[in-house]
């Protein structure tokens, strides 16, 4: 009797989007237990040692393979998932190419083991370079185990464009919260030099699967939704307005459970909460469409990363309407709930804003009126102390002064900014900060992204005033930090600041790193747009930064200044005969 792997004919073999599989260690994971799911495990370990270069090994509990297809496995194109090219456009399964197996292999050194449910002996192969070594009976349980190591280890180049181990191992991590989140009736582990990093028990609740996976704030922060029309069929979780990241990272895409990226859908998914997130922040979604095989061609990516969709425009409609509806159902308490107004802000955090005299001191007021100017008295007074006379404050993010050289716009909170992070880094560097130490320590719960980035730079935070010890998966104690944050603000500042190192990569200094925290303190830190000051407040803002100079930005770059010369006004009023 054949075998269940089948090496495809030429015909199919050329329909199919061939492409490279193996980028770095994340692509072999995601290959590796996307295989584990198609063989009906409902257990899968990924055991991964720095950061996937040394060891990566996936063990499951699906059907095995079977001894006589074991050698075929390690072929191009063979397959047990498609047989016919009709197949290809009814796929259910996330492979059908045959390609991973021999392409991770062709380029590490790879061991098999693997039983089938009726068979006494499992088989182990053992694969070098894509070379079979040696095939022999053992005794294994039922299910695969697949090692890869060394990975790269005949193919320099690649090995040196990899990035730095954290930044692998946080790509294999992504994939594998991915893969984990479309499948939570299967148990997953992901374990990294010894210490589980992702443990998930397999249930029926995606919700529950939620919560594990994306941690306990983002589960609290999110809502159910569901929507039909026709055939097509969306659900999953979305988070409320008051809860958003950084980056797009947190949106999770699924066609017909197929983890893929689509800039369309993240456009409807963006239109979705438009004008419920502030400029620049993303919402967390994990998505779910479900539709006819036929209605979608998933053989259009090398890494089926991407999909095609016969009637994007109508999947573009109903991700839109699911979400929106969802918005509208659900109670306006409930999104009020935690938001942060600006004016709200306390008064001691608010004291430590800039440098002595201590300023800003009772904010608390509303912005009822819209602009300030100053009475006629105020008018007449010329400068005041050597710094240029302020005119007023607009809209409430703006203010206004003139010196003998023009008239200058300040924006306010970048200006602010700027001054924060010079005051941060001067008192880092002299080490002239004080440190507010907790007696009881405060406990933070992270996700699993943010620890893994956390306990990278646990040293880095300590530095910087943040005493932090890891107590648990995902749990930390907070034990200091510096006295000019509100421990209140502990846990969203340092959140805010490990959205920003994930940026950070592999050739970025140390100092890169603190300047990131830096600007982040500062960033968090500093007045917004759209707050009133007072006088003293604005004189005080003004007197930090003068004599202006004009070519300073905020620590993101953005300008502080706008400048209008007083030859500018004289040329537009055409008084220059005068
Ligand atoms: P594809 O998944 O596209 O079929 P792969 O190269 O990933 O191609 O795998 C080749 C074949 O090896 C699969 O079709 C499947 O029959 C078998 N196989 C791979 N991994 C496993 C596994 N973990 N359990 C059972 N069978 C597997
Ligand atoms: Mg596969």
């Amino acid at each position: 009797m054949p075998g269940k792997i089948q090496v495809l004919p030429d015909s199919i073999s050329k329909a199919i989007a061939a492409g490279e599989v193996v980028e770095r260690p994340a692509s072999v994971i995601k290959e590796l237990v996307e295989n584990s799911i198609d063989a009906g495990s409902t257990e899968v370990v990924v055991e991964i040692r720095m950061g996937g270069l040394n060891l990566i090994r996936v063990q499951d509990n699906g059907e095995g393979i079977e001894p006589e297809d074991l050698p075929l496995a390690l072929q191009r194109y063979a397959t047990s998932k498609l047989k016919r090219l009709e197949d290809l456009y009814q796929i259910t399964t996330l492979g059908f190419r045959g390609e991973a197996l021999p392409s991770i292999a062709s380029v590490s050194k790879m061991t098999i083991k693997t039983r089938v449910r009726n068979s006494i002996n499992g088989t182990k192969i053992i694969c070098e370079g894509g070379v079979i070594k040696n095939i022999s009976s053992i005794g294994c349980p039922v299910g695969t185990e697949i090692e890869v190591r060394n990975l790269f280890y005949n193919v320099p180049v690649k090995r040196k464009f990899l990035k730095s181990i954290p930044t692998e191992l946080r790509q294999s991590l992504n994939h594998f919260i991915r893969l984990s989140l479309s499948h939570p009736t299967i148990y997953f582990k992901l374990i990294h030099e010894g210490r589980i990093l992702q443990e998930h028990l397999g249930t029926d609740s995606l919700k529950i699967r939620i919560e594990s996976v994306l941690g306990r704030e983002a589960w609290e922060q999110m809502r159910p939704f569901e929507f039909e029309d026709g055939e097509i069929r969306v659900s999953g979780f979305m988070s409320l307005p008051t809860f958003s990241k950084r980056t797009a990272d947190g949106i999770y895409l699924y066609v017909n459970q197929r983890g893929i990226r689509d800039r369309v859908l993240y456009k409807a998914i963006l239109e979705a909460y438009r004008q419920l997130l502030p400029v620049g922040r993303y919402p967390v979604v994990v998505l779910f469409i479900f539709l006819p095989p036929s209605g979608v061609d998933i053989n259009v990516h090398p890494t089926k990363a991407e999909v095609k969709f016969k009637d994007q425009e109508r999947v573009y409609q109903v991700v839109v309407r699911a979400l929106r509806s969802t918005h509208e159902s659900i109670p306006r308490y409930e999104e009020a709930k935690g938001l942060k107004r600006p004016l709200e802000l306390k008064e001691e955090s608010l004291s430590s804003f800039i440098e002595k005299p201590s300023l800003f001191h009772s904010l608390s007021r509303s912005c009822d009126e819209k602009e300030i100017f100053p009475s006629s008295e105020e008018f007449k007074s010329e400068k005041v102390g050597g710094i240029p006379r302020i005119i007023g404050q607009v809209r409430g993010t703006y203010i206004i002064c003139e010196d003998e050289r023009g008239i200058f716009f300040i924006d306010q909170h970048a200006a602010h900014e700027r001054i924060l992070f010079e005051r941060f880094k001067r008192e880092m560097e002299e080490r002239s900060f004080s440190i507010n130490q907790f007696l009881v320590p405060i406990t933070l719960e992270f996700s699993a992204e943010e620890s893994l980035l956390l306990v990278a730079y646990l040293e880095r935070f300590h530095w910087m005033g943040f005493e932090i010890d890891p107590i648990g998966k995902g749990v930390f104690a907070l034990r200091s930090i510096p006295s000019f944050f509100d421990p209140e603000e502990a846990k969203e500042l340092i959140s805010h600041i490990l959205e920003e190192l994930a940026f950070i990569s592999k050739g970025d200094t140390m100092k890169g790193v603190i300047d990131t925290i830096l600007v982040t303190m500062a960033c968090h830190s500093a007045i917004r747009g759209n707050f009133l000051l007072r006088r003293e407040e604005i004189e005080e803002l003004v007197k930090s930064i003068y004599p202006f100079d004009l070519s300073m930005t905020c620590p993101h770059g953005r300008p502080i200044f706008f400048f209008i010369r007083e030859e500018e006004l004289v040329k537009q009023f055409k008084r220059s005969s005068h």
